[in-house]
């Protein structure tokens, strides 16, 4: 298999049709050595039925259902273990990845290249989302010890090397724009012209960003925890300094009692500094919690792909 192509769908019926035609027609200008894994991520509306309709008229579909919503990472991790391709794509299933961008992706994977990443403008964002995204990343880029870029998603190509080493990463929360990153191997980013959804709507809010931003910090490195620790021995200093400084005044001037406004700003401020630091303690045995019970990322209901296809 020359190229394989996984796409996540988690409630896309309005849209999956286009896509899939699309996609097919872009890579049977290329080759007729492809497939298209379609990972139903537990969608609760037409997508399954859909994805099974494409599957009976065309043997380059496949598809993996889940028996619920599992998330999009974990469709994609799906995805890339029934993978059998020379080179894999992975894309959203909202046509905001354009499918003619492959054919440039594969003649870069051919000269060698190991991830060819797209990387989108943001042309026609809305102003603040931009501000947002940009502030974020460079924050990350800055806390994490993998390198994050603006306008860089999951829209990928990766050779097989890239891929089997993306599938020995184990982890439970997988933060998929770090993995890539933290693999390495020869990149080489191709740029694209930002599109908005085909059809349908997006299936992020608000505050799944928020949960996803802190996930990304958390989930690379362990530099909150030291931020915690330099916090507390700033405050040791500052609080050792004050004695000093007490301790010299009731020496020379005897001791005078008001001292509330330092007490109830001292209780207050510590207050926050231990509950934030126990917060971002908690955070990270929370992960363990979850990595050690070694749950699998995702169960398949049904697919069209055999037993023993997978990795
Ligand atoms: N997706 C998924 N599971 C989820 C949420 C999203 O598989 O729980 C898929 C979705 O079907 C789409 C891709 O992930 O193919 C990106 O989602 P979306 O377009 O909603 O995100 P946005 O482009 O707005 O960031
Ligand atoms: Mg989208």
């Amino acid at each position: 298999m020359l190229i394989s192509t996984v796409v996540p769908c988690y409630n896309e019926e309005k849209v999956i049709g286009l896509t899939y035609n699309e996609l097919s027609a872009s890579l049977r200008d290329i080759t007729d050595d492809y497939e298209i894994i379609f990972v139903d991520d537990g969608s609760r509306d037409g997508t399954l039925a859909m994805l099974k309709a494409f599957a009976d008229g065309d043997l380059h579909v496949k598809y993996i259902s889940f028996s619920r919503n599992f998330g999009k990472e974990s469709a994609m991790l799906a995805g890339m273990r029934y993978s059998s391709g020379e080179f894999t794509v992975i894309m959203d299933a909202d046509l905001q990845h354009p499918p003619e961008l492959i054919s440039q992706m594969l003649a870069y994977g051919r000269q060698g290249y190991d991830q060819v990443i797209a990387q989108r403008d943001r042309k026609g964002d809305k102003k603040l989302g931009t501000f947002f995204a940009r502030t974020y990343y460079r924050m990350v880029d800055r806390l994490t010890d993998v390198e994050l870029t603006d306008g860089i998603g999951d829209f990928r190509m990766l050779s097989r090397k890239a891929l089997d080493a993306l599938l020995t990463m184990n982890e439970y929360n997988r933060f998929s724009k770090g993995l890539f990153s933290w693999i390495g191997f020869k990149e080489k980013i191709i740029n694209y012209r930002n599109r908005s959804r085909a059809a349908g709507s997006s299936k992020w809010s608000f505050r799944s960003l928020i949960h996803y931003g802190v996930d990304g910090v958390l989930s690379f490195n362990n530099k909150p925890l030291r931020f915690c620790i330099f916090i507390g021995a700033f405050a040791i200093i500052l609080s050792l300094l004050y004695l000093i400084f007490l301790f010299v005044s009731i020496v020379f001037r005897g001791i005078d009692l008001p001292g509330y406004f330092t007490t109830i700003f001292t209780i207050c401020l510590f207050g926050g500094v231990q509950l934030i630091s126990i917060g971002i303690v908690g955070e990270y045995v929370g992960r363990i919690y979850y990595e050690v019970k070694r749950r699998p990322h995702y169960l398949v209901d049904e697919t069209n792909f055999e037993k023993t296809d997978m990795k």
